[in-house]
Order: C-alpha cells, then structure tokens, then sequence
C-alpha cells in the first residue's frame, strides 16, 4: 500500500553488515511487561522486533517480563497476546515469562554473593535513596556494605525463606557509590514482597528486579539483538557487569528512540489512571492509543504497521504527528472500505412533484476504487433526508450545496431544485418543499445546465436508525505526557473528545453491517463491538475524511 519503498533502518543495516562477517541466527524479543495493555508505542517494538526476526529468517521471542506481582495479572498476559496477533504477528511456540528463571536468577543472586559482589543491606528505600548521591556529588556506602559472604548467604536465605518483613531487606549489588552513573552504584538486586504471584503464586517472597531480570533473561534466551527504548542508554553498563560477572553470553543491546504522539499519552500508568478514574469507558475505549482501542475504533491492523514503517527507527527522540498515523488509516481505508450513505442531523426534504407512494432502486457503485467491489441498490423515494449542514437559506456564493431556488444532484439519483423552506413557530427550518428533475436520474441534465454540488441522502421510509459515536483527540493540549506542561492530566482531558447522535438515519444495505465503510462527506466508520443504550448497533467514526496529512507531505 506504500508508494514509498521499506525504509531500511540503522539495526537493519547493522545486522546486514554482521551477517557478512558471520552466519548466525537473528533472535530477537519482545519483552512486555503484563501490568496493562499494550499501546502504540508498543506497535512500534513489535513491529521492529518481529520485523528483523522475520526479514532474516530470524526468531522473536514473545517474553513477559512479570517480576512485579503487585502490579501485574494473568488478564494482562491474555490480552497482550490478543493484540500482537491482531497486528499481524506469531511468536510461534517462542514464549517465555521471566517468572520461569526465578530459579536461575536466584543462584545468580548466590553466585554474585559468593564472589563478593551483592550484600544483603538493611537500609530503609529512604536511606537508600539518601545514601545514593546525586549526578553531581558521590554516594555513600551502606554501613552493612562489609557484611560476610557466610552473612550474606544466611541473611538471603532467610529473605527467601520469609522471616523478614517487606521493606526491612533488600539484596544489593557491591559496585561502587562514587560512580557518575547512578544505576551502577549498587543498585537493588532483589527485594522483599508478600504478594502472590499470577504465575508463581506463593512460591516466591522475594522479587528480582527488572534490571536483575532483564539482560540475564536475554542471555538465557541467547536473543542476538536486545533493542530497547534510550532511556536503557544508562542500564547498559549494568547488565553488562552482570554478564560479566556472571560469565554467561552476552546480547547485543541496542537503543532506538522511543515513539511519542501528540495529543497522546504513551505511559500505561497514565492510561490504568484514565480507566480507574473513569475518564473512558475501558483500555479498549475507541479513543485510547492502546492496540485494543485502535481495534474497536475500526483503525486497521495493517495501517498501524505501515505507520511503523514510516515513522521509522531512529537514536533520537522526537514526537509524531498524529495526523500521520491518521493519513494511514485513510490510506488503508480508501482501498478496502464499502461507500455507503448515512445521514447524521437530518433536515426532512419533500419532493413535491414525486409520485406518492413510488419507490426506485437506485444503483450505487461500492467502492470506485476498487472496481469487482460492484455495486447495490438504494431505494428512493418521495421523501428524503439530507444533513442539515447541506443547507442555509442565505448562502454565500461559494456555498455548492442547497439554497432557495438552488438546484442540487442527489448521489447516485436526481437533481432537485429547493421551491420553499417551512419553519415551525420557533423560527427553525423543519423541511424544504423541493422538485426533481426526472430527466436527470443518475446522468446530467437534458438542457446542459451546470450542477454543482452532489449531496448524500437517506429514504425516510427505507431509513435505518442507529447510533453514532464521532470521535476526536482525547487531549486538547498537544502534549498531555508532558509533566512539566501538563501537571494535572485531568486538566488537559479534552471535554468534547466523544460526541454521540444517537439517532442517525442510515442507507438500510447497513442493517447487516460488518467491518469498515465509507460514509459518503463523513468520514469512515465501522460497527462498534457494543449496542447502544436502546439497542441500536453503533457505528464509530474511525476517521474523517479530510487529510491534513497529505497537504503536508505534498508541500
Ligand atoms: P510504559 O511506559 O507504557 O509503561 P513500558 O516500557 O514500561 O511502557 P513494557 O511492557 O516494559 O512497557 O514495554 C515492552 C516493550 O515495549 C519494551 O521493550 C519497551 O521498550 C517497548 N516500548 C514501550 N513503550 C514504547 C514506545 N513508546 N515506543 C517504542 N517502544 C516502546
Ligand atoms: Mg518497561
């Protein structure tokens, strides 16, 4: 669907060059951590992650990276799984949960005390964090520091085994405080947490940490290539020293920028506070940026990995313009989607010269991109709808659409001519009293006179009556992820984010809808998974027409 060729990023030139000087297998992986649903973000690692692994026949691991019970669950896991196959990938029977080498990485922890380089300390998560130093002034070493290695062993046993309470002992690795990076000044290794895990249950009191967890995970699993979001830049030289230390083969880490979207956040603790407090219905809300919502909104999986494609892969951060994302979907869209009428604000039109009681069936084309897409009936008849926008009773010049004494083309039907506006007492325009020109149906006039606009229609007697929900940006503020700017996310929410018409009149060929469809001048929509409070189907707006997008790249 691309007019542009793949780009090839920097990790794919890299591996090029790799596998001229040595025959290996890539094996990548995509590591989430099951604690909420993934998000746009997480499209863009998995489309690079599976990419590389099936551009060179490689293999991606689908690991869970669950070494916090606390805030992880078994839904999650389900869910994520869900979402990368819906994108379009399989891991095949490659998946792995970091819970599976709580063992190993326990006799790491051992190994580690017995050369001396992790001691069980005894500071509270504050004194630590005192004790840790600044980027400009060195820490200071714990006073349990110079504990034993028969100290240590007992003491971590004893962790293991319960005897003491969250928070009163951690494991901590014996680098060094006065280092310039703060990671490597020994950082927690292990920490004590009574919770039940959704896959170890009790089995486990004390916790690796992520960064305990996550190189040694790769090295198990021998990933090739370990790429990771830049903020990893200043954890490298940890995992390093780990591998080092614990003599086991060492993964390529890799860092690539981060993707960030305006008018989005990208941080699942924001996006489980939107849900928890109620600012959208669920994780799968049409208007959030997970892959679950982005589903239900109707956006195509295939339109989510070209987005990924274009924004490409880079060292350094930058933010996205929402609108590309859009213009994908719209690409995508316009190939695939059936072109049907709907009407969302009628404004009821009488045809007065219209024989009573007759019904034509209009041919409609479904898809003129897409010529087998063939075509439908519509019926017509005296009375019609059209959107209440499509007419003023003073129009300016450039008003194509219906004024009094203008004439209109019907899609796919007549031309009409609009004779007289009705009111009711309050002054409101409630119908247009027009003709049709019965020379005209499906073709141009007879006499040669020029017809401008063409506007969509519904039957009112062939109506069919269902909900729609038009949505936009979900924050009005362009960068709502921004803590400094955007202190309070509440504060930023956008109030007119959903918008519902809860009686719209559609063509009834959408009795049966399934999937996405071209609403003639609206937009895309597709069928919601829900009813509506009276039991409607509900149709959501996926995108509109209008591509500002495409203006910018044709600039
Ligand atoms: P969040 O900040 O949303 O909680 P996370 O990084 O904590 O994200 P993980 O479940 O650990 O979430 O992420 C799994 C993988 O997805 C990681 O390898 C991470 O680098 C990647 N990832 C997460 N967010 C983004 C993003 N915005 N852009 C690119 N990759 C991302
Ligand atoms: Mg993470």
């Amino acid at each position: 669907m691309s007019e542009v060729e793949t780009p090839s990023n920097f990790i794919q030139n890299k591996i090029d060059q790799e596998l001229k000087s040595a025959k290996f297998t890539v094996h990548t992986r995509f590591p989430p951590e099951p604690n909420g649903h993934l998000h746009i973000g997480h499209a863009k690692s998995i489309c690079l992650n599976f990419g590389l692994a099936n551009q060179f026949s490689g293999i991606c691991n689908l690991r869970f990276d669950d070494t916090n019970p606390n805030k992880e669950d078994m839904k999650y896991v389900k869910a994520i799984q869900e979402d990368i196959k819906w994108l379009g990938f399989d891991w095949g029977n490659q998946i792995f949960y970091a819970s599976d080498y709580f063992n190993q990485l326990f006799e790491f922890a051992i190994q580690l005390i017995n050369k001396g380089k992790a001691y069980v300390d005894d500071l509270t998560p504050e004194q630590i964090r005192e004790y840790r130093g600044t980027l400009s002034e060195p820490g200071e070493n714990s006073p349990y520091r110079d504990r034993t290695v028969e100290e240590n062993l007992v003491l971590f046993q004893k962790m293991k085994a319960g005897e003491f309470a969250e928070g009163k002992k951690v494991l901590r690795a014996k680098i060094d405080m006065s280092l310039g990076n703060l990671n490597m000044r020994d950082p927690v290794l292990y920490r004590i947490l009574k919770a039940t895990h959704h896959r170890t249950g009790n089995k486990w009191c004390i916790y690796p940490m992520y960064d305990f967890t996550h190189g040694q995970s790769d090295s198990i699993e021998k990933i090739t290539h370990s790429l990771c979001t830049l903020e990893f830049e200043d954890h490298r030289p940890l995992y390093n020293w780990f591998l080092d230390e614990l003599e086991i083969y060492h993964p390529q880490q890799i860092e690539f920028a981060r993707l960030s979207l305006n008018y989005t956040i990208l941080s699942k603790r924001k996006l489980l506070q939107l849900v928890e407090e109620g600012h959208v219905g669920d994780w799968d809300d049409p208007r959030m940026p997970t892959l679950s919502g982005m589903r239900r909104r109707g956006y195509p999986p295939e339109a989510i990995r070209e987005f990924c494609e274009r924004i490409g892969i880079s060292k350094s951060n930058s933010t996205v313009d929402f609108a590309l994302l859009e213009h994908c979907v719209r690409e995508n869209l316009n190939q695939t989607a059936t072109r049907v009428m709907a009407v969302l604000r009628p404004l009821k039109v009488v045809l007065m010269n219209y024989p009573e009681g007759q019904v034509e069936e209009m041919d409609a084309v479904n898809n003129p991109e897409d010529p087998d897409a063939g075509t439908r009936k519509m019926p017509f008849s005296r009375i019609v709808y059209i959107e209440q926008e499509d007419f003023m009773e003073d129009p300016p010049k450039k008003f194509f659409r219906l004024g009094p004494g203008r004439e209109v083309r019907l899609k796919h039907a007549y031309v009409i001519k609009c004779e007289e506006v009705i009111k009711n007492e309050l002054g409101e325009i409630v119908e247009l009293r027009c003709t049709y020109d019965p020379e005209t149906r499906s073709g141009s006039t007879q006499d040669g006179r020029k017809v401008k606009g063409t506007l969509h229609w519904i039957s009112a007697d062939h109506a069919h009556k269902a909900e729609v929900r038009l949505y936009s940006h979900l924050f009005k503020h362009a960068n709502p992820g921004d803590e400094k700017e955007c202190p309070d996310l509440k504060a930023t929410l956008n109030p007119d984010s959903l918008e519902i018409i809860e009686e719209a009149l559609l063509e009834p060929s959408l009795k049966n809808a399934k999937g996405s469809y071209q609403f003639l001048r609206l937009g895309y929509f597709c069928v919601d998974s829900q009813k509506s409070s009276y039991g409607s189907q509900v149709f959501n707006r996926i995108v509109t027409l209008r591509d500002t997008w495409a203006k910018i790249i044709k600039k």
